[in-house]
């Protein structure tokens, strides 16, 4: 049996993986969850799974889950908190494998943890290459971790890029890497109806069900933004190399182009069971429940370039990744405040791009020689965007 830990397991994606993992519950077990205050919802998935171990985040939810665990008859289930729990049961030798659906910067550490104790990782958690891409790939290396992207994009362009690829574009004939993006909700509606819209129309993705902070993100493109930097860290990819192309129909989830002329691409129905059964089983293929993309139901394929200027947090991430350093930690930290605060109905949505774009200038950027210094960058950058916030 293959013990899997998920991270963020009452998520969006924490949800699907338990999907996949019930279908294949001969090989697989997960033998922790983790959440940071949903008790009643955790609850529900320890019955169903019989982890070893549960982690809440939150010290009080934590006091709670144990308390309903005993009176559920489910006392065997270890009950652990805080971060010190996530990093223990992303690194225990009972876990093979790390799913990392962690949302933001919390779940930095414990997938950092994984990768230190030469997990298998499924990396689901963006923002934690997006603070600390250098450090992260170098723990990945030398401990002889394996990451596998399941940020759909992403794990398509690992299906689609020469098996083995070992990090060097250029002597693999890999020309370019072609990010797809659906636009979100306002890929085509009046620029000066943004100003008002709503968390509700925001979270309102067209093809992907996900959770707040990330739908945001899509209707802002940072997104978009985030994964040009997560790209580029486990491809060993610049910048200028990944084009992003807006495609609505959300069925091809990227491409690569060859220098012969070749352009590989995945396609699939847009449900995240696919990569992540994609990164569980790796090389193996195993069903993942999902339904049979029809291509006579999609019938057309559209393509566009981007607008810069309904979508400014995608200049802005480039923008991040080329200056380098602490720059995309500190992108990625005003990012956060400010979609927290625009879901809070505390931002205009519009705004979110300008906290980014002032917390950028206001930060001194730095070299990144070690992880303090991200988490130092973090901080400074969520304090100067509340500061903004005002
Ligand atoms: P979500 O909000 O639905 O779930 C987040 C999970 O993280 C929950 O289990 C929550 O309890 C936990 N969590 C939140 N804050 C925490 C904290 N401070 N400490 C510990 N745990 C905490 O988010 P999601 O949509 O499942 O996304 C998870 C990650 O996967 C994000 O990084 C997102 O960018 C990435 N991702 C999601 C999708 C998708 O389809 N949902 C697709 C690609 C990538
Ligand atoms: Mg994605």
């Amino acid at each position: 049996m293959i013990g899997v830990t998920v991270l963020g397991s009452t998520g969006s994606i924490g949800v699907n993986t338990l999907d996949v993992l019930a279908r294949h519950s001969d090989k697989y077990r997960a033998v922790a969850l983790t959440a940071n205050s949903d008790v009643a919802k955790m609850l529900e998935q320890c019955r169903a799974c019989l982890p070893d171990y549960a982690v809440m985040a939150e010290e009080a939810a934590a006091e709670a889950l144990a308390s309903r665990l005993r009176q559920a008859g489910l006392g065997q289930i270890n009950v652990l908190s805080g971060a010190a729990g996530l990093v223990q049961v992303a690194s225990m030798p009972e876990t093979d494998c790390v799913m990392a659906a962690i949302v933001g910067a919390a779940g930095l550490l414990p997938s950092l943890a994984a990768a230190k104790s030469g997990k298998r990782i499924l990396l689901a958690n963006k923002e934690a290459l997006v603070m600390s891409g250098k450090i992260f790939m170098d723990e990945v290396r030398s401990n002889n971790a394996v990451l596998l992207p399941v940020d759909s994009e992403h794990n398509a362009i690992f299906q689609s890029m020469p098996a083995n690829y070992a990090g060097d574009m250029t002597a693999s004939g890999v020309r370019q890497i072609l990010l797809t993006a659906s636009g979100g909700p306002f890929r085509s509606c009046e620029l000066g109806e943004l100003d008002t819209v709503t968390p509700e129309q925001a979270c309102a993705h067209p093809n992907w069900v996900m959770g707040r902070k990330i739908s945001v993100d899509s209707a802002t493109m940072m997104n978009k933004g985030l994964e040009v930097i997560e790209a580029c860290w486990l491809f060993n990819a610049e910048p200028s190399q990944i084009q992003v192309v807006i495609h609505p129909q959300s069925v091809i989830h990227s491409l690569v182009d060859y220098v012969d002329g070749s352009v590989l691409a995945q396609l699939g129905s847009p449900d995240m069971r696919t990569p992540i059964a994609n990164a569980l089983a790796w090389p193996a293929r195993i069903d993942a429940g999902v339904n049979k993309l029809n291509l006579f139901d999609v019938a057309r394929l559209d393509f566009e370039v981007p607008d810069l200027e309904r979508f400014p947090c995608l200049r802005l991430a480039y923008e991040a990744m080329q200056q380098g350093g602490t720059a995309p930690a500190i992108l990625n930290a005003a990012n956060e405040i400010a979609v927290d605060a625009f879901l809070n109905k505390s931002l205009k949505f519009t705004a979110i791009a300008s906290v980014v774009e002032k917390t950028m200038k206001a930060v001194q950027l730095q070299e990144v020689t070690s992880l303090e210094q991200v988490l130092a960058a973090d901080a400074e950058a969520r304090s100067v965007a509340r500061a903004l916030l005002q």
